[in-house]
Protein backbone atom coordinates (compact mmCIF):
# COMPACT_ATOMS: atom_id res chain seq x y z
CA UNK A 1 0.00 0.00 0.00
CA UNK A 2 2.87 2.18 1.20
CA UNK A 3 4.03 3.65 -2.67
CA UNK A 4 6.88 5.22 -3.79
CA UNK A 5 9.18 4.30 -1.03
CA UNK A 6 11.90 3.39 -3.25
CA UNK A 7 15.48 4.24 -3.48
CA UNK A 8 16.00 7.96 -4.25
CA UNK A 9 18.65 8.87 -7.03
CA UNK A 10 18.38 12.50 -7.73
CA UNK A 11 18.68 14.72 -4.75
CA UNK A 12 15.73 16.65 -5.33
CA UNK A 13 14.03 12.94 -4.97
CA UNK A 14 16.06 12.70 -2.26
CA UNK A 15 14.22 15.92 -0.56
CA UNK A 16 10.65 14.53 -1.34
CA UNK A 17 11.82 10.87 -0.38
CA UNK A 18 12.14 12.19 3.09
CA UNK A 19 9.81 15.11 3.02
CA UNK A 20 7.49 12.39 2.96
CA UNK A 21 8.79 10.44 5.50
CA UNK A 22 9.02 12.85 7.79
CA UNK A 23 5.36 13.82 7.15
CA UNK A 24 5.00 10.32 7.34
CA UNK A 25 6.93 10.14 10.65
CA UNK A 26 4.40 12.93 11.78
CA UNK A 27 1.15 10.87 10.90
CA UNK A 28 1.78 7.70 12.71
CA UNK A 29 3.02 9.56 16.04
CA UNK A 30 -0.34 11.54 16.43
CA UNK A 31 1.50 15.06 16.13
CA UNK A 32 2.63 13.86 19.72
CA UNK A 33 6.37 13.55 19.05
CA UNK A 34 8.86 16.61 18.99
CA UNK A 35 11.40 17.08 15.91
CA UNK A 36 14.26 15.93 18.24
CA UNK A 37 12.55 12.56 18.47
CA UNK A 38 11.60 12.76 14.67
CA UNK A 39 15.07 13.08 13.54
CA UNK A 40 16.11 10.79 15.69
CA UNK A 41 13.72 8.02 14.46
CA UNK A 42 14.67 8.64 11.32
CA UNK A 43 18.41 8.85 11.53
CA UNK A 44 18.05 12.21 9.78
CA UNK A 45 21.24 14.92 10.45
CA UNK A 46 19.82 17.67 12.98
CA UNK A 47 20.03 20.47 10.13
CA UNK A 48 18.76 18.11 7.41
CA UNK A 49 15.78 17.64 9.54
CA UNK A 50 15.59 21.16 10.22
CA UNK A 51 15.30 22.50 6.60
CA UNK A 52 13.09 19.56 5.89
CA UNK A 53 10.63 20.78 8.99
CA UNK A 54 10.72 24.62 7.61
CA UNK A 55 9.82 23.22 4.06
CA UNK A 56 6.43 21.30 5.36
CA UNK A 57 5.64 24.64 7.50
CA UNK A 58 6.28 26.87 4.52
CA UNK A 59 3.80 24.19 2.57
CA UNK A 60 1.06 24.61 5.43
CA UNK A 61 1.50 20.46 5.62
CA UNK A 62 2.73 20.90 9.65
CA UNK A 63 2.84 23.29 11.85
CA UNK A 64 5.49 23.48 15.12
CA UNK A 65 3.76 23.54 17.79
CA UNK A 66 5.61 23.67 21.37
CA UNK A 67 3.48 20.74 22.88
CA UNK A 68 1.51 18.60 21.48
CA UNK A 69 -2.02 18.70 21.24
CA UNK A 70 -4.72 16.24 22.52
CA UNK A 71 -3.46 12.93 21.50
CA UNK A 72 -5.81 11.06 19.18
CA UNK A 73 -7.86 7.93 21.01
CA UNK A 74 -5.71 5.07 21.91
CA UNK A 75 -2.86 6.26 20.98
CA UNK A 76 -0.34 6.69 23.88
CA UNK A 77 3.35 7.81 22.96
CA UNK A 78 6.16 7.33 25.70
CA UNK A 79 7.64 11.23 26.57
CA UNK A 80 10.95 11.43 26.90
CA UNK A 81 13.33 13.57 28.76
CA UNK A 82 15.68 16.77 27.89
CA UNK A 83 15.02 19.87 26.45
CA UNK A 84 11.95 19.95 24.65
CA UNK A 85 11.81 20.99 20.89
CA UNK A 86 8.95 22.09 18.98
CA UNK A 87 6.61 19.71 18.07
CA UNK A 88 5.42 19.27 14.25
CA UNK A 89 1.85 19.01 14.33
CA UNK A 90 -1.12 19.34 12.22
CA UNK A 91 -1.46 22.68 10.21
CA UNK A 92 -4.76 24.46 10.60
CA UNK A 93 -4.71 24.76 6.53
CA UNK A 94 -3.20 21.27 6.11
CA UNK A 95 -4.65 18.34 4.68
CA UNK A 96 -7.56 16.44 4.94
CA UNK A 97 -8.95 12.87 4.06
CA UNK A 98 -13.01 12.65 4.19
CA UNK A 99 -14.26 9.09 5.53
CA UNK A 100 -17.24 7.53 4.89
CA UNK A 101 -18.37 4.61 6.97
CA UNK A 102 -21.57 3.15 4.67
CA UNK A 103 -23.68 0.41 6.37
CA UNK A 104 -26.37 -0.98 4.93
CA UNK A 105 -28.50 1.17 7.38
CA UNK A 106 -26.98 4.29 7.44
CA UNK A 107 -23.53 6.35 7.00
CA UNK A 108 -21.19 8.65 8.81
CA UNK A 109 -18.82 11.44 7.02
CA UNK A 110 -15.90 12.28 8.98
CA UNK A 111 -12.84 14.46 8.56
CA UNK A 112 -9.29 13.59 9.62
CA UNK A 113 -6.23 15.69 10.05
CA UNK A 114 -2.99 14.54 9.36
CA UNK A 115 -2.37 13.62 13.22
CA UNK A 116 -5.05 11.20 12.98
CA UNK A 117 -7.49 13.36 14.73
CA UNK A 118 -11.35 12.53 13.34
CA UNK A 119 -14.71 15.03 13.28
CA UNK A 120 -18.01 12.89 12.44
CA UNK A 121 -19.85 15.96 9.99
CA UNK A 122 -22.61 13.46 9.02
CA UNK A 123 -24.73 10.89 10.34
CA UNK A 124 -27.79 9.89 8.67
CA UNK A 125 -29.82 6.91 9.00
CA UNK A 126 -31.31 5.40 5.60
CA UNK A 127 -34.56 4.95 6.71
CA UNK A 128 -37.17 4.65 3.52
CA UNK A 129 -34.70 5.45 1.03
CA UNK A 130 -32.93 2.74 -1.27
CA UNK A 131 -29.51 1.92 -1.41
CA UNK A 132 -28.10 3.66 -4.37
CA UNK A 133 -30.37 6.53 -3.18
CA UNK A 134 -28.72 6.33 -0.19
CA UNK A 135 -25.45 6.68 -2.02
CA UNK A 136 -26.26 9.84 -4.00
CA UNK A 137 -26.97 11.16 -0.59
CA UNK A 138 -23.29 10.16 0.49
CA UNK A 139 -22.71 11.99 -2.78
CA UNK A 140 -24.20 15.05 -2.14
CA UNK A 141 -23.00 15.58 1.61
CA UNK A 142 -19.54 14.87 -0.07
CA UNK A 143 -19.86 17.75 -2.43
CA UNK A 144 -20.85 20.52 0.41
CA UNK A 145 -17.37 18.89 2.53
CA UNK A 146 -14.87 19.45 -0.20
CA UNK A 147 -16.37 22.76 -0.63
CA UNK A 148 -16.17 23.66 2.31
CA UNK A 149 -12.77 22.34 3.05
CA UNK A 150 -11.67 23.19 -1.03
CA UNK A 151 -7.97 22.17 -1.39
CA UNK A 152 -7.40 21.13 2.28
CA UNK A 153 -9.49 17.32 0.62
CA UNK A 154 -6.63 15.09 -0.07
CA UNK A 155 -8.75 11.48 -0.84
CA UNK A 156 -11.91 10.47 0.22
CA UNK A 157 -12.00 6.78 1.87
CA UNK A 158 -15.02 4.80 1.76
CA UNK A 159 -15.79 1.51 4.46
CA UNK A 160 -18.27 -0.35 2.71
CA UNK A 161 -20.62 -3.46 4.07
CA UNK A 162 -19.64 -6.39 1.56
CA UNK A 163 -16.72 -7.94 0.47
CA UNK A 164 -14.72 -6.17 -2.15
CA UNK A 165 -12.99 -7.54 -5.28
CA UNK A 166 -11.32 -5.41 -7.96
CA UNK A 167 -13.04 -2.61 -5.92
CA UNK A 168 -16.84 -3.72 -6.55
CA UNK A 169 -19.39 -5.26 -3.81
CA UNK A 170 -19.42 -8.59 -4.67
CA UNK A 171 -21.75 -9.61 -1.91
CA UNK A 172 -23.41 -6.97 -0.33
CA UNK A 173 -26.31 -7.40 2.14
CA UNK A 174 -28.67 -4.68 -0.35
CA UNK A 175 -29.25 -6.04 -3.52
CA UNK A 176 -29.15 -3.39 -5.40
CA UNK A 177 -25.51 -2.87 -4.50
CA UNK A 178 -24.63 -5.98 -6.15
CA UNK A 179 -21.27 -5.36 -8.01
CA UNK A 180 -21.48 -1.33 -7.67
CA UNK A 181 -17.90 0.33 -7.71
CA UNK A 182 -18.46 2.90 -4.71
CA UNK A 183 -15.24 4.44 -5.91
CA UNK A 184 -16.02 4.99 -9.46
CA UNK A 185 -19.57 5.75 -7.96
CA UNK A 186 -18.69 8.71 -5.47
CA UNK A 187 -15.68 10.00 -7.37
CA UNK A 188 -16.64 9.33 -10.94
CA UNK A 189 -15.98 12.40 -13.48
CA UNK A 190 -19.37 13.62 -12.33
CA UNK A 191 -17.80 14.56 -9.44
CA UNK A 192 -15.17 16.36 -10.60
CA UNK A 193 -12.64 14.34 -8.82
CA UNK A 194 -11.40 10.86 -10.15
CA UNK A 195 -8.72 8.96 -8.93
CA UNK A 196 -9.50 10.57 -5.31
CA UNK A 197 -11.90 7.89 -3.74
CA UNK A 198 -10.25 4.96 -2.47
CA UNK A 199 -12.43 2.26 -0.92
CA UNK A 200 -12.15 -1.04 1.47
CA UNK A 201 -14.43 -3.40 3.54
CA UNK A 202 -15.33 -2.45 6.66
CA UNK A 203 -14.33 -5.10 9.14
CA UNK A 204 -10.95 -5.16 7.14
CA UNK A 205 -10.28 -0.91 7.37
CA UNK A 206 -11.26 -1.76 11.15
CA UNK A 207 -8.85 -4.07 11.42
CA UNK A 208 -6.07 -1.46 9.95
CA UNK A 209 -7.13 1.73 12.22
CA UNK A 210 -6.29 -1.02 15.23
CA UNK A 211 -2.57 -1.66 13.74
CA UNK A 212 -2.07 2.40 12.90
CA UNK A 213 -4.17 3.90 16.55
CA UNK A 214 -5.57 1.35 18.18
CA UNK A 215 -5.31 -1.89 20.69
CA UNK A 216 -2.75 -3.67 17.67
CA UNK A 217 -0.43 -0.77 17.12
CA UNK A 218 3.01 -1.66 17.24
CA UNK A 219 2.23 -5.72 16.83
CA UNK A 220 4.64 -7.15 14.32
CA UNK A 221 1.64 -9.72 13.10
CA UNK A 222 -1.83 -9.43 14.13
CA UNK A 223 -5.14 -10.63 13.35
CA UNK A 224 -8.25 -8.17 13.97
CA UNK A 225 -11.82 -9.83 13.60
CA UNK A 226 -14.67 -7.03 12.90
CA UNK A 227 -17.91 -8.39 14.01
CA UNK A 228 -21.56 -6.52 12.61
CA UNK A 229 -23.69 -8.54 10.92
CA UNK A 230 -21.29 -10.78 10.23
CA UNK A 231 -17.77 -11.49 10.94
CA UNK A 232 -15.02 -10.24 9.07
CA UNK A 233 -11.84 -9.08 9.39
CA UNK A 234 -8.06 -9.12 8.55
CA UNK A 235 -4.24 -10.26 9.07
CA UNK A 236 -2.05 -7.30 9.73
CA UNK A 237 1.95 -7.57 9.04
CA UNK A 238 3.65 -4.69 9.77
CA UNK A 239 1.11 -2.74 9.78
CA UNK A 240 -0.13 -3.37 6.48
CA UNK A 241 -3.17 -5.89 5.72
CA UNK A 242 -2.90 -9.35 3.63
CA UNK A 243 -5.94 -8.20 1.57
CA UNK A 244 -5.10 -10.83 -0.87
CA UNK A 245 -5.21 -10.86 -4.87
CA UNK A 246 -8.31 -9.28 -5.57
CA UNK A 247 -8.58 -7.74 -1.69
CA UNK A 248 -11.71 -9.78 -0.74
CA UNK A 249 -9.78 -11.84 1.93
CA UNK A 250 -11.04 -11.99 5.75
CA UNK A 251 -13.96 -13.57 5.34
CA UNK A 252 -13.57 -15.60 8.38
CA UNK A 253 -17.38 -15.78 9.20
CA UNK A 254 -17.64 -17.92 5.69
CA UNK A 255 -15.20 -20.85 7.13
CA UNK A 256 -16.82 -23.68 8.84
CA UNK A 257 -14.58 -23.46 12.25
CA UNK A 258 -17.84 -24.45 14.58
CA UNK A 259 -18.17 -27.76 12.99
CA UNK A 260 -21.66 -26.95 11.53
CA UNK A 261 -23.04 -27.84 8.01
CA UNK A 262 -26.22 -25.91 7.06
CA UNK A 263 -26.34 -23.82 4.26
CA UNK A 264 -25.14 -20.53 4.30
CA UNK A 265 -26.73 -17.37 2.50
CA UNK A 266 -23.42 -16.90 1.15
CA UNK A 267 -23.48 -20.21 -1.10
CA UNK A 268 -20.79 -22.57 1.43
CA UNK A 269 -22.04 -24.46 4.46
CA UNK A 270 -21.56 -24.64 8.24
CA UNK A 271 -20.04 -20.80 8.18
CA UNK A 272 -19.00 -19.66 11.67
CA UNK A 273 -21.26 -16.84 11.45
CA UNK A 274 -24.25 -19.34 11.67
CA UNK A 275 -22.91 -19.68 14.70
CA UNK A 276 -21.07 -16.60 16.13
CA UNK A 277 -22.09 -12.79 16.29
CA UNK A 278 -25.05 -11.39 15.45
CA UNK A 279 -26.75 -13.68 13.55
CA UNK A 280 -25.51 -16.89 16.02
CA UNK A 281 -27.10 -14.53 18.90
CA UNK A 282 -30.16 -14.54 17.11
CA UNK A 283 -30.38 -18.32 15.75
CA UNK A 284 -29.51 -19.52 19.14
CA UNK A 285 -32.61 -17.07 20.99
CA UNK A 286 -34.98 -18.15 17.96
CA UNK A 287 -35.41 -15.13 16.60
CA UNK A 288 -35.24 -14.57 13.00
CA UNK A 289 -31.93 -13.35 11.09
CA UNK A 290 -33.70 -10.09 8.99
CA UNK A 291 -34.10 -6.82 9.73
CA UNK A 292 -32.20 -4.73 12.69
CA UNK A 293 -29.65 -7.92 13.71
CA UNK A 294 -27.04 -5.84 15.27
CA UNK A 295 -30.12 -3.92 17.59
CA UNK A 296 -31.80 -7.12 18.32
CA UNK A 297 -28.18 -8.83 18.66
CA UNK A 298 -27.34 -6.00 21.51
CA UNK A 299 -30.69 -6.63 22.89
CA UNK A 300 -30.00 -10.08 23.68
CA UNK A 301 -26.34 -9.18 25.30
CA UNK A 302 -28.03 -7.08 27.41
CA UNK A 303 -30.89 -9.10 28.40
CA UNK A 304 -28.08 -12.13 28.69
CA UNK A 305 -27.64 -11.36 32.75
CA UNK A 306 -31.51 -11.52 33.59
CA UNK A 307 -33.10 -13.62 31.18
CA UNK A 308 -31.63 -17.42 31.43
CA UNK A 309 -32.20 -17.79 27.46
CA UNK A 310 -30.32 -14.73 26.08
CA UNK A 311 -28.02 -15.78 29.18
CA UNK A 312 -27.71 -19.34 27.52
CA UNK A 313 -27.62 -17.81 23.66
CA UNK A 314 -25.03 -15.48 25.06
CA UNK A 315 -22.98 -18.59 26.39
CA UNK A 316 -23.26 -19.94 23.09
CA UNK A 317 -22.71 -17.34 20.81
CA UNK A 318 -19.39 -16.48 23.12
CA UNK A 319 -17.97 -20.01 23.05
CA UNK A 320 -18.53 -20.46 19.14
CA UNK A 321 -16.52 -17.19 18.65
CA UNK A 322 -13.83 -18.46 21.17
CA UNK A 323 -13.33 -21.63 19.08
CA UNK A 324 -13.31 -19.68 15.52
CA UNK A 325 -10.80 -17.31 17.24
CA UNK A 326 -8.56 -20.65 18.18
CA UNK A 327 -8.69 -22.35 14.85
CA UNK A 328 -7.51 -19.07 13.16
CA UNK A 329 -4.98 -18.46 15.88
CA UNK A 330 -3.98 -22.13 14.72
CA UNK A 331 -4.15 -20.99 11.26
CA UNK A 332 -2.11 -17.45 11.59
CA UNK A 333 -0.15 -17.34 14.43
CA UNK A 334 -0.63 -13.73 15.46
CA UNK A 335 1.08 -11.90 18.09
CA UNK A 336 -2.09 -11.04 19.56
CA UNK A 337 -6.16 -10.82 18.17
CA UNK A 338 -7.74 -7.43 18.42
CA UNK A 339 -11.74 -7.46 18.44
CA UNK A 340 -14.42 -4.90 17.57
CA UNK A 341 -17.99 -4.58 16.88
CA UNK A 342 -20.18 -7.35 18.46
CA UNK A 343 -17.37 -9.53 18.92
CA UNK A 344 -15.63 -6.83 21.50
CA UNK A 345 -19.12 -6.38 23.00
CA UNK A 346 -19.69 -10.88 23.18
CA UNK A 347 -16.00 -10.53 25.02
CA UNK A 348 -16.92 -7.68 27.35
CA UNK A 349 -20.20 -9.49 28.28
CA UNK A 350 -18.96 -13.70 28.50
CA UNK A 351 -15.23 -13.10 28.87
CA UNK A 352 -15.00 -16.90 30.21
CA UNK A 353 -17.14 -17.98 27.75
CA UNK A 354 -15.12 -16.63 24.97
CA UNK A 355 -12.00 -17.61 26.63
CA UNK A 356 -12.96 -21.79 27.27
CA UNK A 357 -14.14 -21.73 23.36
CA UNK A 358 -10.81 -20.60 22.08
CA UNK A 359 -8.51 -22.67 24.59
CA UNK A 360 -10.57 -25.74 23.45
CA UNK A 361 -9.62 -25.35 19.95
CA UNK A 362 -5.90 -23.71 20.12
CA UNK A 363 -3.51 -26.33 19.48
CA UNK A 364 -1.39 -27.81 22.67
CA UNK A 365 1.37 -26.18 22.26
CA UNK A 366 -0.07 -22.66 22.30
CA UNK A 367 -2.37 -22.70 25.81
CA UNK A 368 0.61 -21.63 27.68
CA UNK A 369 1.01 -18.13 26.26
CA UNK A 370 -1.86 -17.99 23.53
CA UNK A 371 -2.15 -14.73 21.90
CA UNK A 372 -3.99 -12.01 23.95
CA UNK A 373 -7.11 -10.95 23.24
CA UNK A 374 -7.72 -7.50 22.58
CA UNK A 375 -10.98 -5.14 22.82
CA UNK A 376 -11.15 -2.09 20.86
CA UNK A 377 -10.10 1.46 21.76
CA UNK A 378 -11.20 2.79 18.43
CA UNK A 379 -14.77 1.33 18.98
CA UNK A 380 -17.73 2.84 16.18
CA UNK A 381 -14.71 5.15 15.18
CA UNK A 382 -12.82 1.86 13.73
CA UNK A 383 -13.91 1.81 10.21
CA UNK A 384 -13.94 5.09 9.30
CA UNK A 385 -10.30 5.88 11.10
CA UNK A 386 -9.35 2.70 8.96
CA UNK A 387 -10.93 4.28 5.76
CA UNK A 388 -8.68 7.99 6.77
CA UNK A 389 -5.49 5.80 7.10
CA UNK A 390 -6.14 4.91 3.30
CA UNK A 391 -6.00 8.10 2.29
CA UNK A 392 -3.17 9.04 3.77
CA UNK A 393 -1.12 6.12 2.68
CA UNK A 394 -1.67 7.12 -0.98
CA UNK A 395 -1.14 11.09 -0.07
CA UNK A 396 2.34 10.65 2.32
CA UNK A 397 4.54 9.63 -0.60
CA UNK A 398 6.72 11.72 -3.01
CA UNK A 399 3.83 11.53 -5.69
CA UNK A 400 1.37 12.39 -3.23
CA UNK A 401 2.84 15.33 -1.74
CA UNK A 402 3.85 17.02 -5.33
CA UNK A 403 0.15 17.26 -5.49
CA UNK A 404 -0.33 19.28 -2.45
CA UNK A 405 -0.87 23.16 -3.75
CA UNK A 406 1.50 25.53 -2.59
CA UNK A 407 -0.10 28.19 -0.37
CA UNK A 408 -0.68 31.16 -2.55
CA UNK A 409 -2.55 28.49 -5.30
CA UNK A 410 -5.09 27.78 -2.93
CA UNK A 411 -8.71 27.96 -3.20
CA UNK A 412 -10.20 27.17 0.04
ZN1 LIG B 1 -21.29 -18.21 4.71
Amino acid sequence: MRKDEGAATTSAELRAHNLARLLRAVHDGGGQLTRAQLTRQLSLARGTATVLVRDLAGRQLIEELSSPADAPAGLKVPRTRGRPTGVPSAHPNGPVALAVDLRDDSFTLAAFELTGRGTVLDRQERGAVSGTGMLADVAARLKTRRREFGDRVVGIGVAVPSPLSAGQMVQPTLPDWQDLDVAEILGGADEGYPGLVLAGNDATLAGLAEARRGVLRGVPVALHLHVATGIGGVLLAGGLPVTGAHGSAGEFGHMPLTGGSEPCRCGSVGCWELDAGARGLLRAVGQPEEGDRMVRAEQVIAAAATDPGCGQALTRAAEALGRGIGALVNAQDPEAVGLSGLAAEVYEAAPDAVKSGYLATLMRFRRTGPPALLSSTLGDLGALTGASELVFDAFLTPRGLGAWPAPEQKTA
